[in-house]
């Protein structure tokens, strides 16, 4: 079989849609080169590869062969030989995943130098300081990823070098500098490891491919892995490609540049490149790099040469490739070049990562450009990052004392104890605590501490930073590269001006500005921008699945309403009986002994209700609101402290031995599946009659105000056809008796949570005008799985993939789902009429509304900050 795919001018084998087999980088080298775009030769060993060598922990013959063979046609395309001769090839050897994993995996640039092919090399290329700083370079990686020794030692015996010799930056050290540097790195390795530095290029070469497919499996991959749902059998594929030099002197460079602005999504060409420097330099913040262009510009690289100033040819030329890569692939991509005496080359290109912001103005502008359709725009943006859209930021108003300003690198605000190191992070993050990640930068290392902070602070790098690229992509705020503050993260503590800042002190960070302020700053909702409304208002015109929201009270129903929702799905009356004011009335009705005693009490809780209702009405004035009648047991009501049932007893005029007794008499060892929901309707109709007729004549009144009025009346948890028959007479009867002779329309149904009822659903459906799936207790009943305790153990059935996800995040579309659809089916081929929808957690759940959609329910029903993202769902259902 097939194991190595070549790129290079002569011949390219493989294309874009390659990445499952050749990874992202691998898939997108071989389309640039087919393109015939300048991109370095060179071959892809596969992921397929990768599996194979993770099996035997070697290599197969063939493999070896077609890396020997792919070899070759690298040394015609570029007329240098691998290994020796006067023109020596030198290779990088680069990892790439499926998806892009930044930093995650490790690269090794130069290889193929030893003693000899450093001389070859400085003698062809006439500049003896740059083939030795090559070399240096190749040894300081190639010791790090190959031979694992930690990256420190080698780095600070350079940074010792620098200090000695009284500079700040790598450049200013001389071809001298580096020789030395060269034999002390080799006497370090030959201590720390045991070995010697491997001098033949083809034994450094296997090597490097091994370490790259063993990569895959170090602990910030996993980690990686495990943060972001890749699966461990992917594997990496491993690019070996000819090297091109950004650090061979001034007409050199290399950089990393954005088609559009990855922080806002405005179309303005964006990068950071740096002079004479290779790699990693950009990225790893070692030296801060120059803005490419005018509006890269920032405040602290004002006064910088910009690469469009300082090489306007190369700077054309990278403009006429972006943008053709842009429409080549329909998409804002994200580049890595290197100039090397002054001809432009391209590394890599990928669609690069942005804010959910950015998002959506890249996916608003490429359709309005053309270049995308509006289907291929809303496929464009994950649902779920929506979210970063509808969450706070700082309030306006309130005061701020800004102690520092950085880049504005990952928009948001988040407020937090400082910490300083990535492990204290994740602990206080597991204790509750809110926490700050301050860095001098942050290293693949910090993923989890990054992941545990509410946003991050780093002194050094740039927008294209770890720190920076890595927060945009959780969606956390970051302001990075803040040279002003000093980080000292050995004593914990940081210093801004003549102030100290220790561990635990709160700091507020607003990613969009780059504003570091001193305590805790009170934060606002988002503000939905006309991008946003033109994006939503094509997802509506293509989704055929409506979306409600689960809303109690007037507030959360208009900021619903606000968010897209087309109606309440669940209105959860019970909540409103929790009122300080109101939980009296309720406890009285409980303790009540006798109908009429219970009717008293009842009486006092309609007007609340009614008020409640009126004011939903209004909110969603021609909406259907979906309000269910009392659903927990009694039990969950009941006064739980000694200064309650005092005051209980005193309210009502009893003993306080009668409400210990009342206490103990109602409560239930499995109150879930206890007395509540219809049962309690059965025995105490007085309480559903009292809430229909609170909901009738808020109707009534609503009318009369001109509110158009469209409710409908939930009973829960029935099991039975007759619970809802018997019920449905009386309540109807009830909704008669109110509303006289006037004119006013309500429909009348069930929620389906328990087995039992999907399974007689047919009969349900002849006394119901609708169904609303309550697929939390419906999974909860089916699985027999408690949803208050079962996190104790899913996890680890989800990591020993017993089950394959959470099963009340994301529907059991097998099991649960099943029943939902089966219900459905019944339901409607008894009663032609019936509406049916979904009001459980799955119903703001991306992959659950794609379900949801093609069973053919009538809505989803969700909370209402996930609207927004139920109509992207649905919409990209559709599509
Ligand atoms: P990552 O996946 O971490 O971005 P890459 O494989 O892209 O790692 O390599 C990192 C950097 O190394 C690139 O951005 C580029 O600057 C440099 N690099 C990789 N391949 C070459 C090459 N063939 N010639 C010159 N520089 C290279
Ligand atoms: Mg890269
Ligand atoms: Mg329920």
């Amino acid at each position: 079989s097939k194991w190595v795919y070549s790129f290079s001018k002569e011949k390219t084998e493989g294309n874009k849609d390659m990445k499952n087999l050749l990874g992202g980088k691998g898939a997108n080298l071989a389309e640039m080169s087919s393109l015939g775009l300048p991109v370095p030769p060179g071959f892809t060993v596969t992921t397929e590869a990768c599996i194979d060598y993770q099996k035997t922990k070697s290599f197969n013959d063939d493999i070896k062969k077609q890396v020997e063979e792919a070899l070759k046609l690298v040394e015609s395309s570029t007329g240098k030989t691998f290994g020796g001769g006067d023109n020596p090839l030198l290779f990088s050897v680069r990892s790439g995943a499926r998806v892009s994993m930044p930093g995650m995996m490790d690269t090794v640039l130069n290889l193929g130098l030893n003693d000899e092919t450093v001389e070859a090399l400085s003698k062809k290329s006439d500049n003896e300081r740059f083939a030795w700083d090559s070399y240096r370079r190749f040894i300081q990686m190639y010791a790090n990823v190959v031979m694992g020794m930690s990256h420190s030692l080698l780095e600070s015996t350079l940074e010792d070098l620098k200090e000695a010799k009284g500079v700040d930056s790598d450049t200013k050290l001389d071809a001298k500098d580096f020789k030395n540097l060269v034999k002390v790195y080799k006497q370090i390795i030959a201590q720390e490891t045991g070995k010697k530095f491997p001098t033949d290029p083809m034994e450094q070469l296997w090597l490097a491919i091994e370490a790259v497919f063993g990569s895959w499996d170090n602990p910030r991959a996993i980690k990686y892995r495990q943060l972001n749902g890749i699966p461990g059998d992917w594997g990496t594929a491993v690019n070996v490609q000819a090297m091109v030099f950004g650090n061979m002197g001034d007409d050199c460079a290399t950089g990393v540049c954005f088609t559009r602005d990855p922080s806002n999504g405005e179309k303005k060409f964006f990068g950071e490149y740096l002079v004479n420097a290779q790699g990693e330099d950009v990225v790893a913040g070692i030296r801060t790099p120059a803005p490419i262009n005018e509006c890269s510009k920032n405040d602290s690289n004002r006064s910088e040469k910009t690469l469009e100033e300082y090489m306007p040819k190369a700077f054309a030329e990278l403009t006429d490739l972006y943008q053709q890569l842009e429409k080549h692939y329909k998409d804002m991509q994200d580049i890595e070049f290197t100039i090397e005496a002054n001809k432009l080359y391209l590394l890599q290109t990928r669609n690069g990562k942005r804010t959910a912001a950015a998002a959506l103005k890249i996916a608003v502008n490429l359709e309005e450009e053309g270049i995308v359709t509006k289907e291929e725009a809303l496929m464009q943006i994950d649902p779920e990052a929506l979210n970063q859209l509808l969450h706070p930021r700082l309030d306006p108003d309130a005061t701020k004392n800004i102690i520092a300003k950085g880049l504005p690198a990952s928009p948001g605000a988040g407020a937090g104890k400082i910490v300083f190191h990535s492990d204290d992070a994740t602990s206080m993050h597991e204790n509750g605590v809110k926490v700050i990640l301050v860095r001098q930068e942050t290293s693949p290392e910090d993923i989890a501490g990054m992941a545990a902070a509410q946003a991050i602070l780093t002194a050094r790098g740039g927008m294209t930073s770890h720190a920076a690229v890595v927060a945009r992509g959780m969606g956390k705020p970051c302001v990075a590269g803040c040279s002003e503050i000093l980080v000292d993260s050995k004593n914990r503590t940081m210093i801004v001006g003549d102030k100290k800042y220790v561990e635990g002190d709160f700091i507020t960070l607003d990613g969009g500005t780059g504003e570091v302020i001193e305590g805790e700053v009170p934060t606002l909702d988002a503000e939905i921008n006309a991008d946003f409304a033109k994006f939503m208002a094509w997802a509506d015109e293509i989704r055929t699945l409506r979306v409600r929201t689960n809303a109690d009270n007037p507030e959360d129903s208009e900021t619903a309403v606000k968010f897209g929702a087309e109606g309440i799905g669940l209105c959860r009356t019970e909540h409103m009986f929790f009122e300080p004011e109101r939980i009296l009335a309720v406890r009285e009705m409980i303790f009540a002994d006798s109908t009429s005693h219970r009717e008293k009490a009842l009486k006092k809780l309609l007007p609340y209700q009614k008020e409640d209702f009126k004011g939903i009405f209004k909110a969603l004035d021609g909406k259907p609101v979906n309000i269910r009648l009392l659903d927990p047991p009694l039990h969950e009501f009941l006064p739980h402290e000694l200064e309650d049932k005092k005051e209980l007893a005193e309210y009502i005029d009893v003993e306080l031995k009668t409400i210990e007794e009342g206490c103990e008499r109602l409560h239930e060892f499995n109150p879930m599946l206890g007395h509540r929901g219809c049962r309690l309707g059965i025995t105490y109709p007085e309480i559903y009659t009292m809430q229909v007729t609170a909901i009738t004549q808020a109707a009534l009144e609503s009318i009369d105000e001109g509110v158009d009025v469209r409710p409908e009346i939930m009973i829960p948890l029935v099991a039975t056809a007759k619970e809802l028959s018997i019920l449905r007479e009386i309540l109807v009867a009830t909704i008669e008796q109110v509303r006289g002779d006037k004119e006013f329309n309500y429909k009348l149904g069930t929620m389906i949570e328990l087995p039992r009822a999907a399974i007689t659903a047919a009969d349900i459906a002849t006394h119901a005008d609708f169904f609303s799936f309550g697929t939390n207790d419906l999974t909860q009943t089916t699985f027999g799985l408690s949803r208050d305790d079962a996190g104790r153990f899913l996890t680890e059935y989800i990591s020993k993939s017993v089950l394959p996800s959470d099963p009340f995040v994301s529907l059991d579309q097998e099991g649960v789902g099943y029943l939902v659809k089966f219900a459905t089916e019944q339901g409607r081929n008894a009663n032609k009429e019936i509406h049916v929808g979904i009001c459980g957690e799955h119903g703001g759940e991306p992959k659950s509304i794609d379900f949801c959609h093609r069973i053919g329910l009538d809505y989803v029903s969700c909370s209402p900050y996930r609207v927004p993202i139920a109509r992207l769902a649905a919409a990209q259902a559709v599509i």
